[in-house]
């Protein structure tokens, strides 16, 4: 037997026949070319194609593996539109006489190879999403690169790299596992696999060709492959495997329970979306109700701002599903890293501190108010809460509320009924926390959203991956301004929950408990396994229960 150890980035066991991906080498005609105009016609032809291909993978990833992880599809979408990359490839078609295929091959690696030069992390794992497309561009213009991969069997997948597009164009049901030679952890391809759930290992040394073929076992959890295991590791593995399948058994039991502490004390376990497809992972899961409505994906995935009817729609959609379940949706959060072109933001220097969250929603009020209109249309259908993201001060909380009065006074104006809601903010400043009394007097909730609340506390950019180690969203400064955000809303008498992704990790349920914290909003997946936490707790500081209860959408305007 030969032991392969690598990083894990997904857990679980797998077990199958080790199998090398392989690149096709590809014949690129080098010659020159006279038809000038057909190479520029095919080139564009192709670029189109892929761009619908690319479409296809989104959607084929995002019910998967989840929105998140088919984000990166958007992104090649909008890169196969950037002029520098279209003009690349068609200077060398014009300026050399090349063929398209040629003028992709030669004008998107050299851009590949000035990215990968360059001293930034995110921006060289940029040039690995600019070599995909490049070999989607010739797959579409020389004929399609095959795996090399046939046959029926189970298989663990070997590879030195493997782009996003590679691993979606596998057949799934026989993909036990993946192992890398190199890889990162912050790869698409490693966010796709987690979705899908599929054991993956990267940074496996030893690993190469001369074992194509070899039966293996991949143990997530150790981060272990085992090439011809001996028949002890098969059973070890196997009864790793069947505690896993009893693990899911159980938790699955706890879909219909409700979130109760061992002593009694009920929490409210909400769900995360960005989009109204994630509904049917809310339910599937066990889900009380959405705790984060994420509506950035209606203005991000548009051209132009949508329209007070297109989110009327989607947000009526949502509650009536979950209906009588709560669904708290939070107000646009653009600005930073979510914006587009035709949004018109105006460069800043730090974006992050700029013009973001209800900054920009009270600078176009316009916007504003089509989207408070919309959500208050929809109140009358389901058990509404409007949350407000990027909350420092008082006066933004008054100004909002004067805009959705003067929202509700124009559509009863018209006859348009609108239903009651609660209305709350997401603590996510350093500034909120240390007024966060003053805030609770005005509010029905706070939601702590700890993902910016440690960037700004720890002055560390989240989109920086070359700070991935400095940020750390359970720094004791934030877990100590989450436990100051719960005492405040408590004195005032409010509820207190947590949607950012910390309140994913059971590690920290009994302190959140401990801190006072009487909600937490988790991406569906991780209902469940909070859930079973929760029910192992005892001995947390209980609250009245009146704050959990959250069916008393008292805010009629
Ligand atoms: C947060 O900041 O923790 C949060 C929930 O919002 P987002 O991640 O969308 O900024
Ligand atoms: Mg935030």
């Amino acid at each position: 037997m030969l032991t392969i150890t690598g990083e894990s980035i997904m857990k679980g066991v797998a077990s199958g026949t080790l199998r090398f991906y392989r690149k096709m080498e590809r014949e690129v005609p080098g010659e020159d070319t006279q038809d000038i105009k057909t190479e520029l016609e095919k080139f564009e032809s192709a670029r189109q194609r892929l761009k619908n291909a690319q479409q296809s993978l989104y959607e084929k990833t995002k019910a998967e593996a989840g929105e998140e992880s088919a984000e990166i599809f958007l992104a090649h979408m909008q890169m196969l539109d950037d002029e520098m990359l279209k003009n690349s490839v068609k200077e060398i078609i014009r300026e050399q006489n090349r063929s398209a295929a040629y003028a992709v091959q030669v004008g998107l690696s050299s851009i590949v190879g000035r990215f990968q030069a360059m001293d930034d992390l995110y921006v060289s794992a940029r040039s690995e999403d600019i070599a995909d497309l490049a070999n989607g561009l010739l797959d579409e213009l020389t004929g399609m690169a095959s795996s090399g991969i046939e046959g029926q069997k189970p298989y663990i997948l070997a590879a030195e790299q493997l782009s996003p597009s590679e691993l979606m164009k596998l057949d799934r049901k026989r993909l036990a596992g993946i192992v890398l030679c190199s890889g990162s952890k912050i790869s698409h391809t490693s966010i796709i696999a987690k979705g899908m759930e599929i054991p993956m290992l990267i940074k496996c040394s030893g690993l190469d060709e001369s074992l194509e073929g070899k039966e293996a076992v991949l143990d997530g959890y150790t981060g272990h492959l085992f090439l011809e295991p001996t028949p002890e590791q098969k059973i070890l593995t196997e009864e790793r495997r069947s505690r896993e399948l009893d693990d899911k058994d159980r938790i699955q039991k706890l879909k219909d329970k409700e979130t109760v502490t061992a002593d009694g004390r009920k929490i409210r376990l909400l769900a995360n979306i960005g989009d109204p497809s994630d509904v049917g992972a809310v339910i599937a899961n066990g889900a009380e109700g959405v705790g984060l409505f994420r509506t950035e994906f209606l203005f991000l995935n548009n051209s132009d701002f949508p329209t007070e009817e297109e989110q009327f729609f989607v947000y009526r959609q949502v509650l009536k599903t979950l209906a009588p379940k709560p669904v708290i949706i939070r107000t646009c959060d653009i600005g930073a890293d979510k914006a587009s072109d035709y949004m018109n933001f105006e460069a800043e220097d730090n974006p992050a501190l700029g013009l973001r969250g209800v900054r920009f929603s009270l600078a176009r009020r316009g916007i504003f108010k089509t989207q408070l209109r919309a959500m208050l249309r929809a109140s009358s259908y389901g058990t509404l809460g409007i949350m407000i993201p990027m909350i420092s001060d008082v006066q933004e909380i008054r100004e909002c509320r004067e805009l959705l009065s003067e929202c509700r006074e124009e559509l009863e104006a018209q006859g348009t009924e609108v239903g009651s809601y609660e209305f709350g903010i997401t603590v996510e400043t350093p500034a909120a926390v240390l007024c966060a009394e003053e805030l609770a007097g005005e509010v029905d909730f706070f939601s702590v959203g700890s993902n910016d609340l440690a960037q700004y506390t720890l002055a560390v950019d989240r989109q920086n991956t070359r700070l991935a180690s400095f940020f750390d969203p359970c720094h004791p400064s934030v877990l100590r301004l989450i436990r100051m955000a719960a005492e405040a809303g408590h004195k005032k008498g409010i509820r207190v929950g947590i949607c950012g992704e910390i309140g994913s990790d059971p590690a920290l349920t009994e302190t959140f408990l401990q801190a006072g914290i009487d909600e937490l909003s988790v991406n569906p997946k991780s209902i469940l396994p909070i859930r079973e936490r929760v029910m192992t707790i005892s001995g947390a500081r209980a609250h009245s229960d009146d704050r959990l209860s959250g069916s008393a959408a008292q805010h009629p305007g």
